[in-house]
């Protein structure tokens, strides 16, 4: 059974410093006064290394992939390996440790050094991988991933209807992205679409899927200022419209029109909802904390509120949620020592149980800080708008529900 180590509630202990003197300190700046997250996330990286450390395993990535070697594998090992398991533990500290405060910062951080930088590793040529990768393992160049469309979220591939028409050598791009975690700042764009196959739209449902790596600054390509919205202040959300953007073949990530574009995005969908459980475990850790706090100290006739039960009541439901969300968190760093990681289903289920567990605790954590809870001042209120998002992006509740329903009678 994985525990956290000396070494990592060391490790908690500075990330714990490192956002109460660089993150909370600008709040308010964060959430209400359109302060973009980059330059402390740059800051988070360099202060730990991070940014040398994934640079680093960049450049071994590569040198293996030139000398022909088999890319580095995840395949289930016979035995375990607490390195590995210890190297997936230290990328879910600074999610917890960031989330407790700021899970809009770990979302902005995420999309664009985990999910576009790792849609580059797996579909690239080496040439896209060694351009465009480094800038966004340091964040000196921001990144965002775009599927999501005004007509398509849930219905991904089957509504799309932004399309890739070959021009020669080029191909000529078009369509509208929504909901862009960075849209607004992003740098290198990874733009997923269909083939224009000359077919009218409407029939274009079995077209190819094709995945681009786009400048931000391409001419023709617009984005949109941060869209306004209930939460997640902390990460710019915003639109892409692009109009005749005009990109020459080797913006095609892959440069293969037949490279599995739709495995591609599935993978991401995985890889986007395992992390949740961490930035869950943060939420519902800081939740249980300010609310402990408060009913050992909120005075109401005569009492703490903490000595009324229906209030012990709300107290207990949190920390069991947080036990489970943890013991999910801990089930994905010790299935990482085996070499393995959720297969869909079990990720749809975690996503799934964390994202309405800890809507649930920041609702109660509202209710238990009574009208104080829907100040801005108490925090509870940030957490739970923030909190919602992960009942949506990732795929919503309703589409983990069906894939899970899905597996359970395929089986
Ligand atoms: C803050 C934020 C950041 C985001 N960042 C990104 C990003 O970086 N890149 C990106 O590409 N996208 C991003 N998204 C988009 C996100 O992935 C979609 O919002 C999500 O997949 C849902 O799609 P939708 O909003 O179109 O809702 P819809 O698909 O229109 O769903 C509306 C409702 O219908 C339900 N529904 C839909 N289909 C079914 C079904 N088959 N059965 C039952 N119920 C169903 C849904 O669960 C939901 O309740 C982001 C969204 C948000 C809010």
């Amino acid at each position: 059974m994985f525990e956290w180590s000396e070494q990592h509630k060391q490790i908690r202990g500075m990330i714990r410093r490192f956002v109460q003197t660089s993150i909370v300190p600008h709040r308010d700046a964060l959430e209400f006064g359109e302060m973009p997250p980059y330059d402390i996330l740059r800051k988070l990286l360099r202060s730990f290394g991070a940014d040398e450390m994934a640079l680093a395993q960049f450049q071994a990535d590569i040198a293996r992939e030139k000398s022909g070697a088999a890319p580095r594998d995840r395949k289930p090992r016979a035995e375990f390996s607490s390195g590995a398991a210890d190297a997936a533990a230290m990328r879910v500290l600074p999610i917890l440790e960031i989330s407790r405060h700021s899970p809009g910062m770990i979302t902005a951080l995420g999309v664009s050094v985990g999910l576009t930088s790792t849609a580059i590793m797996k579909k690239g040529t080496l040439a896209q991988k060694e351009a465009f990768v480094p800038p966004l393992l340091t964040l000196e160049k921001v990144g965002a991933w775009a599927i999501t469309e005004p007509g398509s979220g849930s219905d991904a591939f089957g509504a799309m209807r932004s399309t890739a028409r070959r021009d020669g050598d080029f191909y000529v791009l078009n369509g509208n992205k929504t909901f862009i975690t960075n849209g607004p700042y992003a740098d290198t764009i990874v733009f997923i679409c269909k083939l224009d196959d000359g077919r009218p739209l409407g029939e274009g449902e079995e077209r190819k899927v094709v995945t681009f790596v786009l400048d931000g600054d391409t001419p023709g390509l617009v984005r949109s200022k941060p869209l306004r919205k209930m939460g997640l202040h902390a990460s710019p959300t915003g639109e892409l419209f692009l109009t005749d953007v005009r990109v020459p073949k080797d913006r095609l990530l892959g440069e293969d029109e037949d490279a599995p574009s739709r495995e591609g995005a599935k993978d991401t969908f995985t890889n986007e909802r395992t992390a949740v459980a961490a930035m869950a475990l943060g939420i519902v850790e800081r939740c249980v904390e300010l609310c402990t706090e408060y009913a050992k100290t909120r005075v109401q006739f005569g009492r703490p509120i903490g000595e009324f039960q229906l209030i012990q009541l709300k107290l207990a439901k949190m920390a069991v949620a947080r036990m489970n969300i943890q013991n999910l968190v801990f089930r994905q760093i010790e299935l990482a020592g085996w070499g393995r990681s959720m297969d869909i289903a079990e990720a749809s289920s975690c996503k799934l149980y964390c994202a309405q567990a800890t809507m649930e605790v920041c609702l109660e954590a509202v209710q238990l800080f009574g009208g104080n809870g829907y100040m801005a001042e108490y925090q509870v209120e940030q957490l739970c708008r923030d909190a919602k998002v992960l009942q949506i992006y990732g795929g919503t509740d309703e589409i983990q529900i069906s894939q899970i329903a899905r597996t359970m009678m395929a089986g």
